[in-house]
């Protein structure tokens, strides 16, 4: 009997869904997740995504979340083609059209504003929206844990700590130097690079240093959002 797989987010041993299953899942069933979301991408949809092996409950629980991503990268400014068409034909067309993440959008209405925002073109004005960035920022760990899966299979994860944080290029601070921004040029010139999508949907940079348990990770939707992730061993001391 093979060993039973583990969830790439919770660790728990998964149960494979016996053939014919009918009905609902349980928790513990083994799914395959997409890294990032395959929603993110253009139809038809490319071969080589990546996916990695997830528990149902895991699974189930950030579907909302992987919409709102959508939402946010896609209706971004500065989107490549790619991320418009997503954004018209699944954020406008699907999401809000069906009225899904009521919640979500309800919380993002009181924050519509006009803002002055500094981009490569010069200064726009643009509808502007904040949302809450936690929710973001977690997506955006486990799919660098799922990378991590799926390209470092003897990589233990699960005792690092991971920090992420937004480094998109239009920000509504026009004039102030953007560390960000610059750690992001160093990444996207020293590290490998990859990618998924035929339309410059998603690509990433990355280094594993094995010796001491660092890594870096830059990702990239529709050539305009961008996170930069770093995870260390989680005993080193915290950083001030
Ligand atoms: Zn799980």
């Amino acid at each position: 009997m093979n060993t039973p797989r583990r969830c790439y987010l919770c660790g728990t041993e998964m149960i494979p869904i016996p053939s014919g299953h009918q009905g609902r899942k349980l928790p513990k069933h083994e799914t395959r997740d997409h890294v990032p979301p395959d929603g993110l991408f253009c139809e038809p949809k490319p071969s080589n995504l990546i996916t990695v092996p997830c528990c149902y409950e895991c699974n189930n629980k950030h579907s909302d979340a992987d919409e709102q991503f959508r939402v946010l990268t896609a209706l971004q400014l500065g989107t490549n083609d790619a991320g418009r068409k997503i954004g018209v034909e699944k954020v406008f067309g699907s999401t809000m059209k069906k009225l899904r993440q009521p919640m979500f959008f309800k919380a993002l209405a009181p924050t519509i504003r006009l803002a002055k925002v500094a981009t490569p073109q010069g200064t726009e004005e643009v509808i502007y929206l904040s949302t809450d960035a936690a929710p973001v920022v977690s997506l955006v760990k486990n799919m660098v844990k799922g990378l991590l899966y799926h390209f470092h299979p003897e990589f233990d994860y699960r005792s690092q700590r991971f920090h992420a944080e937004e480094v998109t290029v239009a920000k509504p601070r026009p004039g102030v130097s953007d560390l960000g921004n610059e750690l992001r040029a160093i990444i996207m010139k020293y590290c490998k690079e990859d990618g998924r999508g035929n339309h410059s949907e998603f690509r990433f940079w990355r280094q594993l240093e094995l010796a001491n348990q660092h890594g870096a990770w830059l990702l990239l939707f529709y050539n305009a959002v961008a996170f930069i992730v770093i995870h260390e061993p989680s005993t080193r001391p915290q950083r001030a």
